[in-house]
């Protein structure tokens, strides 16, 4: 079957399975056999005689010939009309069977030539079976891939222990909010957890981990209660930045305040209590990324050097 396709269409090979083709025209030629036609009128499509090759038209047309006399031809575009709407409907075979006045006696019918004339069909048989396991697979590999892209384009965007976005990610993503037409406010909070250093020689390495993946926890969740509101990232060991788009210095400090008592709260098996330190701050109109990223870290500086555990606003 020849059609146009545009370029990016997602198309499915699929091919006849000749069996089935040929048992149907004999279930067909058996009731035409029964309403004892004076002629037939058969058109087939060409793109049929394509599919059964030089062999056609001994496959469909042979079985109706036998019963009364036939004409027709080969065509291009059928159509056909269901419901009083039109469709082209290609690939089909259509036989009008006609008789005039009372059906005559029914003839005994001969017997329909199966042997010999599908010699042809195993050929087409296997390239038939050939073309749909193909077509199958394709459309695996094809699923596999999409997944495979997907995971990659995570992972380049990902932090690989916390699950939040990476550096580069919210870094960028920030970036995008300040070239934003028409910018509106949005805050950012960096955080760093209180005297990190300390957990990871008393305790280990992996007990600090621990500490770093339950922040990050929390911190998703926040992500899930504001989203398209708020995006988390790790910004380096054990400090993270948040970005709140639309979101005033005010309310970005009561979040700050919510995300520090959680932590606060949170009691680790062997390490205990922990605590983290914020600064928030709010964009003005001419800042860059870099003068944003000083401010908050100004600002988590200053919540650092005046006890910890505390959110500072600049
Ligand atoms: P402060 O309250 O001033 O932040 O003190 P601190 O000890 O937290 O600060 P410092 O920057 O001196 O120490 C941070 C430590 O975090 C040092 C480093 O070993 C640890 N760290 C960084 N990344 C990881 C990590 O992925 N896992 C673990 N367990 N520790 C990390
Ligand atoms: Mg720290
Ligand atoms: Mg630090």
């Amino acid at each position: 079957m020849t059609s146009d396709m545009d370029v990016g269409s997602l198309v499915q090979i699929s091919y006849g399975d000749p069996s089935t083709i040929v048992e149907s025209i004999r279930e067909d030629s058996r009731r035409i056999h029964q309403f004892q036609p004076d002629i037939l009128h058969i058109f087939s499509c060409a793109a049929r005689r394509t599919f059964w090759t030089s062999k056609e038209p001994t496959y469909e047309i042979q079985p109706f010939k036998e019963i009364s006399p036939s004409c027709g031809f080969f065509s291009h575009g059928e159509f056909l009309r269901t419901k009083g709407n039109l469709n082209q409907h290609n690939v089909t075979l259509v036989i009008a069977a006609m008789r005039e006045g009372e059906k005559k006696e029914a003839s005994a019918m001969s017997v329909l030539t199966e042997r010999g004339t599908l010699s042809k069909v195993p050929l087409v048989s296997r390239l038939a079976t050939f073309i749909s396991v193909t077509s199958l697979e394709l459309e695996e590999t094809n699923q596999k891939l999409e997944y495979a892209n997907e995971k990659l384009k995570m992972a380049a965007i990902i932090d690989g222990l916390t699950g939040l976005y990476n550096r580069k990610e919210i870094q960028s993503q920030i970036e995008k909010e300040l070239a934003r037409e028409g910018t509106r406010k949005f805050s950012l909070i960096m955080l760093d957890i209180d005297n990190f250093k300390q957990v990871n020689d008393t305790y280990g390495h992996q007990e600090g981990d621990m500490v770093i993946i339950a922040l990050a926890k929390i911190l998703h969740n926040e992500e899930m209660a504001y989203t398209d509101k708020f995006s988390a990232g790790r910004w380096g060991g054990e400090e993270f930045m948040l970005l709140l788009h639309d979101t005033d210095v005010s309310a970005a400090s009561f979040i700050a305040e919510l995300i520090r008592q959680c932590f606060a709260n949170t009691s680790f098996p062997t390490v205990r209590m922990q605590t983290i330190s914020l600064g928030v701050t709010q964009t003005t109109e001419d800042d860059t990324l870099d003068s944003l990223c000083t401010r908050v870290d100004a600002a988590l500086y200053k919540a650092k050097k005046s006890g910890k555990n505390k959110v500072e606003v600049l």
